[in-house]
């Protein structure tokens, strides 16, 4: 079976790069695409926050994607990370929930659960800032009646103890041969290079797009699953390592040629939930 894409759109908040999303709406639509949307119950990151605000009201306009297929995941509480603590995927150091207790991290996600809810949109979904979640936020979310999350290292989507783990590996959009694969963006730092890689992707593989609300139909339980997407974060992880030294090079030499808008360039493993992706090519 050809791999499978499922999008999935970061920081949605009513502060953000509405251009970018318009942008990115329309080519969804045009190619029926119906994304994952990560929604932020109560935005207080104070990087997120420069952006402008929704022009219109921003829970309507959600509600209205949901009518036409798009999903909604509950992505963290206020999206403030509180420590250095990279959770049990060590993919970045930074959370908003690893490393506390459970009673916090409980209050966090129901508080973030509530906010939701009160503007009409209830989910099951998951998705933390930063990929970074420990053994208790899993804890909290199975209590609160999450059942999948959107993040894992797998080649298709897996059982881990109750969720169901949707793998995200790649940031961005990259072909594979096989796979259920959840290509994760940051429109707040799309370029118009990204859009255009985003744009020639979408139309050339918009067919095996599937929603995330399908993957559990591709759920994998045998044996090299798990396994074989460790060997790909391990594969990706030190391609990123090489090139991030060599453009730390080229930054130190033309300092100048820094573009500070172009973070989402990186189409390998996604780092960061959302500073070091603005401000911080990685
Ligand atoms: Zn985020």
């Amino acid at each position: 079976m050809a791999a499978r894409y499922i999008f999935r759109l970061d920081d949605i908040a009513p502060n953000m790069h509405w251009d970018n999303y318009l942008r990115v709406r329309d080519l969804f639509d045009a190619n029926g695409i119906r994304p994952l949307l990560g929604v932020i119950p109560d935005n207080q990151d104070p990087e997120l926050l420069k952006f402008p605000a929704a022009e219109s009201d921003f829970w309507d306009m959600i509600r209205g994607t949901r009518q036409k297929g798009w999903e909604v995941a509950q992505h963290g509480f206020q999206h403030q990370y509180v420590n250095q603590e990279a959770g049990l995927l060590g993919i970045a150091r930074g959370s908003e929930f690893a490393g506390l207790p459970y009673e916090e991290q409980y209050e966090k996600l129901q508080t973030g659960r509530q906010v939701l809810q009160q503007h009409g949109i209830e989910t099951d979904v998951f998705m933390a800032p930063s990929h970074s979640f420990d053994e208790n936020t899993l804890r909290a979310l199975q209590e609160l009646g999450f059942s999948r999350v959107t993040d894992g290292f797998a080649l298709y989507p897996y059982m881990y103890e109750e969720p169901l783990f949707v793998p995200q590996i790649l940031a961005t959009h990259w072909p594979m041969p096989l796979g259920v694969h959840t290509c994760c963006m940051h429109l707040n730092g799309f370029g118009e290079k990204e859009y255009q890689q985003l744009e020639r992707f979408v139309k050339r593989y918009a067919r095996q797009a599937i929603p995330f609300s399908d993957a559990h139909k591709y759920v994998a339980r045998r044996w090299g699953n798990r396994e074989f997407g460790m060997v790909i974060k391990t594969a990706l992880e030190f391609i990123r390592k090489i090139k991030h030294a060599l453009r730390q090079t080229s930054i130190s030499r033309q300092p100048e040629s820094r573009n500070e808008e172009s973070g989402n360039a990186e189409p390998l493993l996604e780092a960061r939930c959302s500073h070091e992706t603005i401000s911080h090519p990685s």
